[in-house]
């Protein structure tokens, strides 16, 4: 389970964010394109946009769901 305490710095304010355990697998950023991307300095990926629809929101719960080592996380703000 993601880590609230434990975010990549660059993840945007809001709900949901990638944290540290983050393995740049790219299934994230796949999924959900709108809302996630790469930090190639640090090799990981980032929240850089928070949903704004139905349709990213379902993409960003797909991405969630999907993540191999449950990096994202939905802190429900
Ligand atoms: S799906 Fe998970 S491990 Fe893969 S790039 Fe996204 S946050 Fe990182």
């Amino acid at each position: 389970m993601a880590d609230p305490e434990d975010k990549n710095e660059e993840n945007i304010a809001g709900k949901f964010y990638v944290d540290t355990q983050c393995i740049d697998c790219d299934l994230c950023r796949e999924t959900a394109p709108n809302n996630f991307t790469r930090s190639d300095d640090e090799g990981y990926s980032y929240v850089y946009k928070q949903p704004e629809n139905d349709e990213e929101e379902a993409q960003c719960r797909e991405a969630m769901e999907g993540c191999p080592v449950e990096a994202i996380g939905d802190d429900g703000e």
